[in-house]
This record gives structure tokens, C-alpha cells and sequence, in this order.
């Protein structure tokens, strides 16, 4: 078995609880960090509200993740709470951050605009925090490094999100998990996933790879699976070889029950 690289996944915002935007940034850090080798053990979500984001921290640290990747509520308007919540949880004082300070002063004077406390709020990180350039928007991730776990606070925004996790991913990643992730997907006709299933469990239990099916058309009058086979490997190859083994397995137990592969 590999060893674990857990993270976690904390997106704020009132506008995700009442249905007004769809969630991607969850999907985009989940993603990411699963290709990179992280396994993702939960998302959470949480209001502009700050009790809300003190207990959610709070709890997520408790499960010692490696890494804690927040979106949102890092802006100037006073429902962006983000760095405050974190702080609370945190027992961490708030104070104003050199390297913020200077690239948001330096974003608006360029603009011909003043430093007003809306603006400089974007500035008042934790002790110790480090600002993580927004390239792309005007305020900074945050990163907060504490023994065992890195928290990374980026914006709502989704391009600003991106950016700043590609950052951190490409420069600051403390604990880089030394295994690989891939994955493969195919689709195959004509079995029902409830036939199909006590076999994919055997494999599972067998082979420790992840493999599931979603279905696609209906379950007695046309079925249709798309099957989704992952691994991690101590290296690419090894990853890789397990997925399509196990691939091999399925298509042939498909067939064998007359069932077509697409
Ligand atoms: P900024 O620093 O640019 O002000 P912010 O950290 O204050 O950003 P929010 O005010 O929370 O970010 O959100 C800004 C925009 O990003 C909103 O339009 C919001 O709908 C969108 N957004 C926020 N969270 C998400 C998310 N999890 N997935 C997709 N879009 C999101
Ligand atoms: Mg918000």
C-alpha cells in the first residue's frame, strides 16, 4: 500500500448554498490534486459566515490532512471573511503583511487609485502567512504552514483560483506525494451494472485499485456502463500497468458475458 497524502477542500461562499454558482472550484482543486497524487478525502462547503468558517477549519484540521486548499471570501467587501475565520481557528493574530502590502499598493497606484481600508484589508494576513502573488486579480493567496499541513487560501474568483493553485502547486508544495495517479475510462454495452458488479468487487478487493461504474443508459432495457479504472504507483509505469491489466480483466469478463465493449 502507498502512504496517504490526504488534502481537503474547503470552498466559501453564500452564492454555493443557495444554488447561484455552481461549484467548480471544488472540482477544479479535486482534480488537481488528485493527478497529483493526493487523495481527496473531503469537500466542504461553508456560508460567508464566520462561526461557520471557524468550525469548519477547525474540524477539517482535526483529520491532520496534509494539505487544505480554501476558495473564496478573500476580497475587499466586508462578507469575505476568509482570512479571519482561518485566523480564529487558528489562534493566530492578524497583522498587515509586507509582501501583500506591496503588491496591492503597487496594483492600485499603478491604476492611479488610493490605498482605502477596503483595499488594504487585503492586505491583513495572519502572522506568518505568506502571500502567494494573484497574477491575475488583485488579492494574494495565502499560505499558512504548520507542522504536518500547509492551508492554502485562494479567491473565489475561478481564474485568480487557478492561477494561484497552479502557483503554489508549481513553487510552494511542502509535502509532494512521491506516487503517481492515472486513470482510464471505456465504456461497454450490453451488461447491467447489478450483473457486473460482484465481479468488480472481487477485482477491487484483490488488486486495491479503484474502479467504478456509472451508468449510462437504463439498467434492464439498454444498458450502458461507463467504467472508470484508478491507481496509484510508486512510479508512472507501475500505475499505469495496474489500470490496464485491470482493464484487460473487465473487457474479457464483458465479453465473455455478452456484453460489447465500445
Ligand atoms: P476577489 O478576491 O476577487 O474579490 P473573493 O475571494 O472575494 O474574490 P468571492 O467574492 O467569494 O471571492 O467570489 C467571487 C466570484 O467567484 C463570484 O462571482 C462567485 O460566484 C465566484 N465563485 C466563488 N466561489 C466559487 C466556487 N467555489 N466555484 C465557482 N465560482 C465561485
Ligand atoms: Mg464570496
Amino acid at each position: 500500500m502507498c502512504k496517504m497524502y490526504n488534502a481537503e477542500i474547503l470552498t466559501i461562499g453564500n452564492e454555493l448554498l443557495n444554488g447561484r454558482t455552481v461549484n467548480t472550484n471544488a472540482t477544479h482543486i479535486a482534480s488537481k490534486l488528485t493527478l497529483l497524487g493526493f487523495t481527496v478525502r473531503r469537500i466542504t462547503t461553508v456560508g460567508d459566515n464566520l462561526k461557520d468558517i471557524h468550525d469548519a477549519v477547525k474540524e477539517i484540521l482535526s483529520r491532520n490532512p496534509m494539505l487544505l486548499v480554501t476558495s473564496g471570501g478573500l476580497g475587499p467587501t466586508y462578507d469575505d471573511m476568509t482570512v479571519e475565520g482561518v485566523a480564529n481557528a487558528l489562534n493566530l493574530k492578524i497583522e498587515l503583511n509586507k509582501e501583500a502590502y506591496s503588491e496591492i499598493l503597487e496594483k492600485y497606484r499603478s491604476r492611479g487609485l488610493q490605498l482605502t481600508e477596503e483595499r488594504l484589508k487585503m492586505a491583513m494576513l495572519p502572522v506568518g502567512a505568506i502571500a502567494i502573488r494573484n497574477e491575475v486579480g488583485i488579492a494574494p493567496g495565502v499560505l499558512i504552514s504548520l507542522p504536518g499541513t500547509d492551508i492554502l487560501l485562494t479567491p473565489g474568483v475561478p481564474r485568480e483560483m487557478e492561477s494561484i493553485l497552479e502557483k503554489y502547486l508549481k513553487e510552494y508544495l511542502r509535502f509532494k506525494p512521491d506516487i503517481y495517479y492515472y486513470e482510464e475510462f471505456f465504456t461497454v454495452k450490453g451488461v447491467m451494472e447489478s450483473e457486473l458488479a460482484p465481479f468488480i468487487k472481487r477485482l477491487v478487493k484483490e488488486t486495491n485499485i479503484y474502479i467504478k461504474t456509472h451508468p449510462k443508459g437504463h439498467e434492464t432495457l439498454s444498458p450502458s456502463l461507463e467504467i472508470q479504472v484508478s491507481a496509484n504507483g510508486k512510479t508512472k509505469d507501475e500505475a499505469v500497468y495496474k489500470v490496464k491489466s485491470a482493464i484487460e480483466e473487465i473487457k474479457n469478463k464483458v465479453k465473455s458475458m455478452g456484453g460489447v465493449v465500445v
